[in-house]
């Protein structure tokens, strides 16, 4: 079968990997000349398998005036009256439900664990280097509620992650490379299984392969621009350079993926949640980041990143509803600011300053599934875990297109769900 897959970020290579290994005849489409080049190109770096709760959540909600009016707050709306944006809205808060929260944490592990397994399994057999190291993530909370409300929940579910609930003073002396005193903190949970990489340098790896792939047709720098129908059926997709005709599609457009929905005819529930991140290159001496570190409170995250000879620090977060991909400096300087705080380092030099638009389901997961217009295949809207969940989401596209998995398995993530 002659499948094309739309993107040529983290979803869509993973995506054109498996169907190639499957032994599919690929082509990957996307705008840029090189690939991950949107969102998949500095992002936080953390694979958090056992961190997977979605945005909507009551915590969320009882939050929700503050977080979006106050000016320090790591979440704000800038998109103006966007008809998108409503729907969305009220979609996100009937998220917000317990039993909803309850299934996407279900749904959401399963696939994580999927998407260890997988990476995995590609980063052995393809020898890719990326900096995968399994360093340990520590979440620190500020609040007591919120610590008490974690620790809860890691003594109901044990699990398989030895998750460790940790007071103040544990939490800064298993990293010292936090500067915070003990008072500032509640406690954290550490969980020494979650890893680390460096998705860009993974892209970049997964690209060399694909390109020796025989089956593989590369169409970069060609702007999607919307369907071709027969019959009801798509049958090609017209682009700025003409015509590319498969016998199936798969949308891996990111944040950019709910417009070409649009332009087939179905509603597709995927907004952008603009993040920043900056790149820290510590000097010689300062202490080393040994785990990767989540600020629960300002939703933050800071993640060693192996680096030839060295190690950089990836710090990572904010959560704008807004389409744009300018750098506002003063969002960034929530990172500067935070570097400071946390880990003591100025980041005054070249800090490698970047944003990217996470494409963000209501509920936070995935939609993986056939879309309402034949021939046509989702594998889109991985919001803030879009490189935690690539691998499963990419085996699992392939499965389905090849009927080797129950429609049940993965109606979680079914767009009817989310619709
Ligand atoms: C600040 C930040 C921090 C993050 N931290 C983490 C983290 O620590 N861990 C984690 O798991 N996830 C993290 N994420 C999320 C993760 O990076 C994303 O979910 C993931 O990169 C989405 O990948 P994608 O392939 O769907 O989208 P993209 O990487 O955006 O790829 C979409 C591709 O589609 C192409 N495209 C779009 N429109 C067209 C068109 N019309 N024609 C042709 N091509 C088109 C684009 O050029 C692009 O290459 C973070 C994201 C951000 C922004």
């Amino acid at each position: 079968m002659k499948i094309c897959v739309l993107g040529a970020g983290v979803i869509g290579l993973t995506t054109a990997w498996c169907l190639a290994e499957a032994g599919h005849d690929v082509v990957i489409v996307d705008r840029h000349t090189s690939t991950a080049k949107d969102a998949s190109a500095a992002n936080g770096a953390q694979l958090s398998y056992a961190f997977v709760a979605p945005l909507a959540s009551p915590a969320t909600l009882k939050k929700l005036p503050s977080l979006l009016l106050s000016p320090e707050s790591p979440m704000r709306i800038r998109a103006g009256l966007d008809p998108a944006l409503i729907s969305w809205g009220l979609r996100f808060l009937f998220a917000c439900r317990p039993a909803a929260v309850r299934e996407t944490v279900a749904a959401q592990l399963a696939l994580a664990a999927l998407s260890r397994s997988e990476l995995a399994r590609l980063s052995q057999s393809l020898m890719l280097s990326f900096g995968l190291r399994t360093a340990g993530k520590l979440v620190i909370f500020r609040r007591q509620s919120e610590f008490d409300a974690a620790r809860r929940a890691i003594t109901a579910n044990p699990g398989e992650d030895g998750q460790q609930a940790l007071t103040p003073a544990e939490c800064l002396s298993l990293e010292p490379a936090l500067r915070l005193d003990a008072g500032e903190l509640a406690g954290g949970i550490f969980t020494a299984s979650e890893q680390v990489g460096d998705c860009a340098a993974f892209c970049a790896g997964l690209t060399s392969r694909l390109k020796r792939q025989r089956n593989v047709e590369w169409v970069l720098g060609t702007e999607v621009r919307g369907p071709v129908r027969s019959g009801g059926r798509l049958v090609a997709i017209d682009t700025d350079k003409g015509h590319v005709q498969a016998d199936h599609f798969v949308l891996c457009m990111g944040a950019a993926s709910a417009a070409f929905a649009k332009a087939c005819g179905f509603h597709l529930p995927i907004y952008p949640l603009k993040g920043y991140s900056i790149t820290l290159s510590p000097a010689t001496g300062a202490p080393v980041l040994r785990h990767s570190v989540t600020d629960m409170e300002r939703k933050l995250v800071f993640a060693p990143l192996a680096r030839d000879d060295r190690t950089a620090i990836r710090v990572a977060g904010i959560a704008d509803l807004e389409r744009g991909t300018t750098i506002d400096a003063e969002r960034l300087d929530v990172l500067r600011r935070a570097s400071a705080e946390l880990l003591g380092i100025e980041a005054t030099g070249d800090v490698e300053p970047w944003c990217g638009l996470r494409p963000t389901t209501p509920d936070s997961r995935p939609i993986i599934g056939w879309s309402p217009l034949d021939g046509l295949f989702i594998n889109s809207g991985h919001g803030m875990l879009g490189w935690t969940l690539a691998c499963g989401s990419a085996r699992l596209t392939a499965d389905m297109i090849e009927c080797k998995r129950s429609v049940t398995t993965a109606s979680a993530f079914a767009l009817r769900r989310a619709a």
